[in-house]
């Protein structure tokens, strides 16, 4: 049994046919952790789907309205690279129920991961890049809504950058944060190319670490950037993500922290150009639980993408997370 929950429903399957975008991820990994005997069936709990109200707390009533009706332009149902049906759209929603749900459950047992969402792209009026809608960002909105928490922090490691997260939560009118006093040699491994941006922030701090030169083109502020070289290894990855994070906690103290525990960084993924391996990606868990913990912030995680040439790999990536989480989390044992 493990020391959190872990929120999934068979209806996370989205029905997208075939497509690099592997959808039948999210029972793999739950069949692979039932496998290795690391959970069972009271470790899991099954989603509502959101509310429209939820949705409209982060996306406009235009396009969940063209959502619902079906009437999104061709050209809309060509940026989300996904097909457009009226399950897909329920598939979503489901999702981002578990988020939510996710969220709350964090907050009383300290973390809590579902296995789906994550997905970043989705702007307030449009979706994109496989992403229909904010699942994290509905969540963050919803528990501020029932005063659960005032502050939030995003951390995306996903490969590419949560350009929809920085849309919904890095609007002007903020206060824009100094930029850290690190330097590359104070980092040892890091690579002095990889560049740190930061932007404003209000009452959401986000932080993406991200492929540059990779989609999408166009990012806009986070809290903090990182855009890292292509073939970022380990040892530089981490050091990144360790100073990022270290930046992102002493400036900004959130109630909740929502990680997106992406699983494209590794080396080979079909759509990613970075070089972690699965050992590296699981310190990368470590570290942000760690971190989480050691300062008492509560954490949920979402599984955003995993396009690995072999889909195993995509569902060890994933298992790893919640290995990792089970060993920061697990109740030291008592001493005699
Ligand atoms: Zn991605």
């Amino acid at each position: 049994m493990l020391p959190f929950k872990l929120v999934y429903s068979e209806k996370y399957f989205l029905p997208i046919g075939e497509h690099v975008f592997r959808a039948d991820k999210f029972r793999l990994i739950r069949e692979r952790l039932f496998q290795l005997g690391a959970a069972d069936d009271s470790d899991f709990l099954e989603p509502q789907p959101a509310s429209e109200a939820d949705l409209m707390l982060v996306h406009s009533l235009y396009y969940v309205s063209k959502l619902i009706d079906g009437t999104l332009t061709a050209r809309e149902e060509l940026e989300m690279e996904i097909p457009y049906s009226q399950q897909v759209v329920d598939t979503f929603v489901l999702h981002t129920g578990g988020s939510i749900l996710a969220a709350e459950r964090a907050l009383t047992d300290g973390v809590c991961i579902s296995i789906g969402g994550g997905f970043h792209h989705a702007h307030p009026d449009h979706g994109e890049g496989f992403c229909m809608l904010h699942d994290f960002g509905v969540a963050i909105r919803s528990l501020q809504k029932r005063k659960l928490i005032q502050r939030a922090m995003t951390l995306d490691c996903d490969v590419h950058q949560g350009n929809g997260t920085a849309v919904i939560f890095g609007h002007a009118g903020h206060k824009a944060a100094t930029l850290p006093s690190w330097s590359a040699p104070e980092l040892g491994a890091v690579n002095a190319a990889g560049n740190v941006r930061q932007g404003p922030c209000r009452d959401v701090f986000t932080i993406s670490l991200h492929q540059e030169n990779n989609y999408p083109f166009t990012k806009p502020p986070s809290s903090i950037d990182v855009n890292l070289p292509d073939g970022c290894g380990d040892a530089d990855y981490l050091a990144w993500l360790d100073n990022a994070l270290s930046s992102g906690l002493r400036q900004f103290e959130p109630d909740l922290i929502a990680y997106v525990a992406g699983a494209d960084p590794f080396r080979e993924d079909q759509l990613g150009g970075l070089a972690l391996t699965i050992d590296g990606l699981k310190q990368r868990d470590e570290l942000v639980f760690r971190a989480a913990r050691a300062r008492n912030i509560p954490v949920f995680v979402t599984f955003a993408g995993g396009y690995a040439i072999h889909v195993e790999d995509t569902v060890t990536i994933h298992a790893n997370t919640i290995l990792a989480a089970a060993a920061v989390f697990r109740p030291a044992p008592a001493s005699s």
